[in-house]
């Protein structure tokens, strides 16, 4: 296990990923059930942006400083908001703090909701055990994501979500998120499933989706964001995201939302983005650069 977070947190996949998580969150909350939050692989839930491993690589600088100076015309402060509340939610006046997945559905659950964290680096365990020790509604586990993904579902509320959001870092991390979706929603087929993956100039995306299709699961929703078109196979051209049993309206934000982080996040207007449905409803709907 290499990956560390704290080397990427705040770059331009994590506000992808974390203003569709935050929009997600959003909508589960607008009824009074309680919900579950399972995060299968969390990270630490905060990222101080002024450490060595975020200034090593100076990711935040394309992601979220970029986002936070881009002029957000008035149609997307609604959409955005929740993303930005989750940001206050952790930044005082000195530096910038990266709100990651469990902090921002911390921010976002109520006193009725219940989180579960799954994280397997033993240091990461510990600041995330510290981190949310004082809440009574979230579980830390040091486990495998993969085996959280089996025991945690059914969780004993019929609502939720769970984020797959693996490292990518062992060739077999799409079969393995394949298998567990399809397993997890045998069991909770009301639950809400994202999972999230990267994008590089690999062949791999195109047969997962296509696993994907085959899998049949009805409503699957994809959605992606490309900054760059160009570069090696390791690099992170840009990410996406599925999600099985979307709230209704999420494809229809994330036509007004992707097409303006492609504007804002991305160099020399190389950006493009797309909205799909895998199965289910609706038609492909994309912008920008074609691929
Ligand atoms: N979900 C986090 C967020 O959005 O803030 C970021 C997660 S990061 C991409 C992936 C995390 O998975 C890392 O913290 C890594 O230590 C952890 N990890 C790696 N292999 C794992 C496994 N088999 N089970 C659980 N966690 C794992």
């Amino acid at each position: 296990m290499n990956y560390r977070h704290a080397y990427h947190a705040g770059n331009f996949a994590d506000v992808f990923k974390h203003t569709l998580l935050a929009r997600i969150l959003v909508h589960l909350a607008a009824k009074d059930t309680p919900f579950r939050y399972i995060d299968t692989h969390a990270g630490i839930g905060l990222y101080d942006l002024s450490r060595d491993e975020a200034k090593r690589t100076n990711e935040a600088d394309a992601g979220i400083r970029r986002f936070l100076k881009a002029p957000r015309p008035q149609i997307m402060e609604a959409l955005f908001q929740p993303y930005i509340a989750a940001l206050k939610a952790v930044n005082g006046m000195e530096g910038l703090h990266y709100p990651g997945s469990p902090m921002i559905a911390s921010c976002l659950t109520r006193p009725q909701d219940k989180i579960a964290l799954a994280e397997l680096h033993s240091d990461d365990v510990r600041a995330l055990e510290k981190r949310f020790d004082h809440d009574r509604r979230i579980m830390v586990r040091a486990m495998d994501g993969w085996a959280a993904l089996k025991a945690w579902t059914p969780p004993p509320e019929r609502r939720g979500m769970v984020l797959v959001d693996p490292p990518f870092e062992s060739a077999n991390e799409f079969g393995q998120m394949l298998n567990g979706l399809a397993n997890a929603y045998k069991k909770w087929p009301t639950g809400t499933f994202a999972l999230w993956y990267p994008l590089k100039a690999t062949g791999e995306v195109r047969r997962f989706v296509g696993d994907l299709v085959n899998l049949g699961l009805p409503k699957t929703l994809r959605m992606e964001l490309v900054v760059e078109t160009q570069g090696d196979s390791h690099r992170l051209l840009g990410s996406g995201m599925i999600v099985v049993n979307p709230p209704w309206k999420l494809k229809q934000e994330a036509d007004i939302i992707l097409p303006f982080l492609a504007r804002a996040l991305s160099d020399a207007r190389t950006g493009h983005w797309k909205t799909e449905w895998l199965v289910g409803e609706g038609k492909v709907k994309k912008g920008g650069d074609e691929e």
